[in-house]
């Protein structure tokens, strides 16, 4: 009681002066606990086909309970995670997690669902980071590849290495698909998309909350999937959050939509219980 104390203490005197420092390499120590601790859960939020208004796929979007701190989001976390290098052995549980609720939806659901892991570059720029082991996993578990998929970010394909090209293409050869995550706010770079033959743009969520009213938005999002359906890509809307952005992604054509207006991210017995009941059956 007394260290906690003290704690509290340092933490208030401090605060002006070493607040982000100090708090930084608080949260790093505590993550390097978090993973044997069992305080990280995986939440999963339903990507909907916009055409049959039916889940196909969710994305497996990581929380964390912290035991002092209550629910840290990922957006503060996973930058430190990066810096440290701990993302390799967070990123390791995140996959086997998902691939392990992906097995139970695959026996439990018609057609199962393509679960959707995120990735970070750091993770594929280390060498801690082996393909071959997530692809045991799956082995191991006698789940096809196909219900696995990664989101990458465009940043991962620019100045790729032979070693992130390695990888990129062990992932695809495995049958896993590759969709690129929050598209059109980084440095699209086009040509790389023929390149890795990737399966899936999702547009950014920035390019859909004003779907209604900016012009230039719904240009924008239908350009992207005009020209990933040239190039053989399906095209996800990430946060559809009204019955109007929902309706104007139809009209131009896009594949999948992804957002409040479906669902939030669900703890995996609650989106299974989704899955059951009206996720199933479709939104229309
Ligand atoms: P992301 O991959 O682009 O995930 C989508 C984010 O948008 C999620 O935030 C989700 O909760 C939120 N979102 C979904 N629908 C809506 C909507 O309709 N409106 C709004 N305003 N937001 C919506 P979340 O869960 O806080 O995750 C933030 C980011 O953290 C993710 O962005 C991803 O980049 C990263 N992240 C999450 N889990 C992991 C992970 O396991 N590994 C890695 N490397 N990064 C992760
Ligand atoms: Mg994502
Ligand atoms: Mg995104
Ligand atoms: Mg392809």
């Amino acid at each position: 009681a007394a260290k906690h104390a003290g704690r509290n203490c340092i933490r208030y005197f401090t605060k002006s002066l070493h607040d982000s420092a100090q708090n930084r390499l608080t949260l790093i120590n505590d993550m390097r606990v978090a993973v044997a601790q069992k305080q990280f859960e995986l939440y999963f939020q339903p990507i909907v086909d916009l055409g049959t208004g039916r889940v196909v796929k969710a994305e497996a979007l990581i929380r964390w309970h912290h035991p002092e701190r209550g629910m840290i989001s990922p957006a503060d976390f996973i930058p430190l995670a990066e810096e440290s290098g701990l993302i390799v052995e967070i990123g390791d549980w995140v996959f086997r997690e998902a691939a392990t609720w992906a097995k139970r939806w695959n026996d439990l659901f018609e057609g199962g669902i393509q679960v959707s892991v995120n990735t970070s570059p750091s993770q594929f720029q280390s060498d801690a980071f082996k393909v071959p082991e997530w692809l045991a996993y799956l082995q191991s578990l006698d789940l096809h590849e196909k219900y696995l998929s990664i989101e990458i970010t465009e940043g991962l394909l620019l100045n790729a290495s032979q070693q992130v090209t390695d990888k990129l293409l062990r992932f695809r050869d495995a049958g896993i698909q590759v969709a690129i995550d929050d598209f059109g706010v980084g440095y699209s770079a086009l040509s790389y998309l023929k390149r890795f033959d990737i399966d899936y743009l999702k547009i950014d969520q920035s390019f859909i909350r004003n779907l209604g009213t900016e012009e230039n938005d719904l240009a924008l999002s239908e350009a992207i999937v005009i020209m990933a359906h040239k190039l053989g890509l399906q095209v996800i809307a990430e946060g559809v959050e009204t019955e109007t952005q929902c309706r104007l992604l139809l009209d131009i054509g896009c594949d999948c939509g992804q957002g409040y207006l479906f669902s939030r991210p669900l703890p995996a017995e609650a989106f299974e219980t989704f899955l059951g009941g009206a996720g199933k059956a479709g939104f229309k």
